[in-house]
This record gives structure tokens, C-alpha cells and sequence, in this order.
């Protein structure tokens, strides 16, 4: 099979050193093995993202030395797609309405001084609306996967497994039933609109429409892997192989937040370094 692979930023900022390393790391995997480099622009978040920041990622990435076909996946424009598979997901009884804002999630927790319980979607769900019925969804609400269920319809998840071609526990994995219902929970898949897909439900749909075969991101998205492999399960998608690199961190070994401007790659251009000078900044 052809390798494809893409690099899907969000337009809420300048892309900085974090995104350079993602983008060429992908670009390099698919020129070496003569595949191809998508782009995908997560533009979910109409309240975040701005035509200006789209703009400059073409930008930054053409003065990277970096080129993709056209058209470009936008997020926006497959609502009507991830309605469809959400749709499916309620033939098969596995979603459900959810009104809970986040103060209500920490209320009900048992005991959230403690620590609530963290899985790869934040705080795992405690279940206050699972059990509600979709006919009863009210625009606004989010939609949560009833991840007992979803397991349950799924039989023996330990057959759904992917290869991690990245640097960090290469080799395959394999979907865990326990992990699933206690460590991830009921995640949200949909946010306020039926067509506003969460970013693991859009992603998840727009890989296998890309015909990705080996997605390639920041380390910081491991554990939220085991969630796209169920979801391609649930909606009869291919199974993909994932390239977690390491996260570009700043002299003091924080992670480079996304709106960390200090390193945005539009700076360094506008200081007159080169490609080549930034590449080298990120080790490559
Ligand atoms: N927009 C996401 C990020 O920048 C992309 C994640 C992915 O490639 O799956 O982290």
C-alpha cells in the first residue's frame, strides 16, 4: 500500500517550532518512502480559528520547503459526514445526549479532591447523563459514547490492535477492554451541534477519507490513540499505523504551548534566520 500521511494544524496561531518538527518529520517519512503528504486543517472551533492564521501555515510550511496538493481537507466543510457516522453510532444505540457542564462532572465525582480520575480525554466521565436517550438531545448538548456499550457491541476488543512506528513504545498495540471503560469513559464526540465533531471523531473520519495510512504527531497524543482505534472498530474504518515524535520543548523544558508566539516560525523568518537555521534549532 502507498504511504500516505498528513499534518493537520489548527489556524488559532502562528505555527511554531512544535508544529515545524511535526509537519517535516511527516513530510520526511513520505519522501523517503515515494508516498504522499496531505494537509488537513482542523478548523472546528469557528470561535479559535481565523482565515489570517490559515493563510500564514501556508506560508510557514511553503517557506519550510514543504508542498501538498490541493484541495485541502477542511474540517468544516464534512459536517454533514460526521453526522452521518454519528448517526450510525445511534442506530447502534452507543451515544447518548449530555448536558453536564464541567463544574457538574467535578460535583459529581466521588471524591474530587482526591484527583479525579485522568484518562487521555481529560477527567473520565462519571456517567450522570449516560443512559439518557437520544430522542431526548436538545441543540446545545454535547454527545458521549457509552463506552461499556460500545465495548459490549465490540465483542473481543483485543482483536483491534496498530502498529506505533514512532521513537516511544514501538510495536504493536492492542485495545484494552479495562482500559477502555475505566481509563478513557464516555468521551464526547460531538460538541453543541450535532455536526461540530470532536476532534477524535472528525479525526478518526478524515484519516480514512485522506487514505492515511500512518499518521504522524506529537507524543503528547499517545494515549488518545487507543480512542481512534476503537472508533475506526465502531465505524467499520481501516486501521491506520501512528508515528508518536517527541515534543519540541523551550529552554525550560515546558512544552511549547500552541500560542507560544515566542517561537513562532513567522518570527524567525521576519529575524532573517533560514530554513535551514530552524530546522537545525528542532535538531533536524
Ligand atoms: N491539530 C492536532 C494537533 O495539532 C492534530 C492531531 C493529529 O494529528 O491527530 O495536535
Amino acid at each position: 500500500m502507498p504511504y500516505v500521511t498528513r499534518f493537520a494544524p489548527s489556524p488559532t496561531g502562528p505555527l511554531h517550532l512544535g508544529h515545524a518538527f511535526s509537519a517535516l518529520t511527516a513530510y520526511r517519512r513520505a519522501e523517503v518512502q515515494n508516498g504522499r503528504f496531505l494537509l488537513r486543517i482542523e478548523d472546528g472551533d469557528t470561535s479559535r480559528c481565523r482565515p489570517e492564521w490559515e493563510a500564514l501555515i501556508y506560508a510557514d510550511l511553503r517557506w519550510l520547503g514543504i508542498i501538498w496538493p490541493e484541495p485541502v481537507l477542511h474540517v468544516t466543510a464534512r459536517e454533514g459526514i460526521y453526522a452521518n457516522a454519528l448517526k450510525r453510532l445511534d442506530e447502534l444505540g452507543l451515544i447518548y445526549p449530555c448536558s453536564c457542564t464541567r463544574r457538574d462532572v467535578m460535583n459529581a465525582l466521588s471524591a474530587p479532591q482526591e484527583g479525579a480520575p485522568m484518562g487521555p480525554d481529560g477527567i473520565v466521565y462519571p456517567g450522570t447523563c449516560r443512559g439518557r436517550s437520544m430522542t431526548t438531545y436538545q441543540p446545545g448538548e454535547a454527545i458521549r459514547l457509552d463506552m461499556a456499550k460500545a465495548v459490549d457491541y465490540l465483542g473481543d476488543v483485543s482483536r483491534f490492535s496498530w502498529q506505533e512506528t514512532g521513537p516511544y513504545e514501538t510495536g504493536p498495540h492492542r485495545l484494552n477492554t479495562d482500559q477502555l471503560i475505566h481509563g478513557v469513559g464516555d468521551i464526547v464526540l460531538a460538541r453543541k451541534e450535532i455536526g461540530t465533531a470532536a476532534y477524535h471523531l472528525s479525526v478518526v473520519i478524515d484519516d480514512a477519507a485522506q487514505g492515511i495510512t500512518e499518521a504522524v504527531r506529537g507524543a503528547d497524543l499517545m494515549e488518545a490513540t487507543q480512542i481512534h482505534r476503537l472508533l475506526q472498530a465502531l465505524l467499520d474504518l481501516p486501521e491506520i499505523a501512528y508515528h508518536h515524535h517527541r515534543l519540541i520543548r523551550d529552554e525550560d523544558g515546558k512544552r511549547l504551548a500552541k500560542r507560544s508566539d515566542a517561537k513562532a516560525i513567522s518570527k524567525f523568518r521576519e529575524e532573517g534566520l533560514s530554513p535551514e537555521d530552524v530546522k537545525a534549532l528542532i535538531g533536524l
